[in-house]
C-alpha cells in the first residue's frame, strides 16, 4: 500500500453476509489501526455493487443459506477479491464467507460453486449416503492455532450446518486444531462421524487469506489475529495494551470453557 495512505478494509455485502455480526471485524481493525496513529478507512460495500480491486484487507462475514448463494454470485461475477489477494491484499473469511471462497458450497439441496480461491470443499455431509447427516454444529467453538502462526488459543462461536475439508494437494494450512465444538468437522469427533468433542480442525491460512468458522466476532474476541492480519499489510506493529477488561473478559471465558 502507498505510504501514508489509508489502510481500506472492504467489508463485503453486509446485508447478505452479516447476521452473526462479523462486520464487527472491520471496526476492530480500523480501530486497532488508528490506536498506532494509522489512518484507516471502512469500505462499504453493499449487495448489488461491485466489488472493488483495490482495499488492502478484505471481509467477508456469515450469513444463512440462501443469501450466501446471492453473495457468491456477485462475488464470482468480477472477481475482485481474487486479483486483490493476488497484489497483496489479505482476506478474512468467516463461516458463510470461508465456504464461498472454496470449490463448492451446499444450499437448498444443491451443491454451488464458490470463488475458488482456496482448496476447499463444503457439504452437508461428508458421510456415507446411508448415514444420516450431521446436526448443526452450534456453540462456543475453541481452536489451537497452528504454530506457525504464534497466536494464541482462538475463541469463538459456530452456527453452521456445512461441513468443510480440504481437497487434496491443497494449498496452505488449518487454522488450528478444534479443542471444543466441530469447525470443518470431517474428522471432529472421537468417531470420526464429524460430531464435535474436538480433535478435528477449523479453517484454512494460505497465503494472506484466513478462513474459519468462528464468529464472535471473531477479531473481537481475539485480537492478536487482527493484529496478524495487519501485519501482512504493514510489516512489524507496535503492540497494543489491551484495555483491563478485555483481559479479564478473555481470562474468564477461557475459564468457563476449559478441560473440555
Ligand atoms: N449457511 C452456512 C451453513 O449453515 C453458513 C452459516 C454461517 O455463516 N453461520 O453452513
Amino acid at each position: 500500500m502507498r505510504r501514508g495512505s489509508a489502510t481500506r478494509i472492504a467489508l463485503i455485502y453486509p446485508e447478505l453476509l452479516g447476521t452473526y455480526g462479523d462486520g464487527g471485524n472491520a471496526i476492530v481493525l480500523e480501530q486497532r489501526l488508528r490506536w498506532r496513529g494509522l489512518p484507516a478507512e471502512v469500505v462499504n460495500v453493499p449487495a448489488g455493487s461491485q466489488v472493488p480491486d483495490s482495499c488492502d484487507i478484505y471481509l467477508l462475514g456469515g450469513g444463512e443459506d440462501a443469501p450466501q448463494v446471492l453473495a457468491a454470485d456477485g462475488i464470482r461475477q468480477n472477481r475482485a477479491i481474487v486479483r486483490a489477494v493476488g497484489s497483496g491484499a489479505a482476506l478474512l473469511a468467516v463461516c458463510a464467507g470461508y465456504q464461498v471462497i472454496g470449490a463448492t458450497f451446499p444450499s437448498g439441496g444443491e451443491i454451488h460453486e464458490g470463488l475458488n480461491l482456496v482448496d476447499i470443499e463444503t457439504r452437508r455431509s461428508f458421510a456415507p449416503p446411508e448415514t444420516p447427516p450431521p446436526g448443526r454444529a452450534v456453540g462456543d467453538i475453541v481452536v489451537e492455532p497452528d504454530p506457525r502462526l504464534n497466536l494464541p488459543t482462538l475463541y469463538g462461536y459456530e452456527n453452521h450446518a456445512g461441513r468443510t475439508r480440504r481437497l487434496p494437494g491443497a494449498g496452505g494450512f488449518p487454522l488450528g486444531v478444534v479443542r471444543r465444538g466441530i469447525g470443518d468437522g470431517e474428522d471432529g469427533g472421537s468417531d470420526g462421524s464429524g460430531g464435535g468433542g474436538g480433535g478435528g480442525t477449523d479453517g484454512i491460512v494460505d497465503g494472506r487469506v484466513v478462513g474459519t468458522y468462528l464468529h464472535g466476532p471473531v477479531l473481537a474476541q481475539n485480537p492478536a489475529l487482527a493484529d496478524l492480519l495487519l501485519t501482512w499489510i504493514h510489516g512489524d506493529l507496535p503492540p497494543l495494551e489491551a484495555p483491563q477488561e478485555a483481559q479479564v473478559l478473555r481470562e474468564a471465558r477461557r475459564r468457563a470453557l476449559a478441560g473440555s
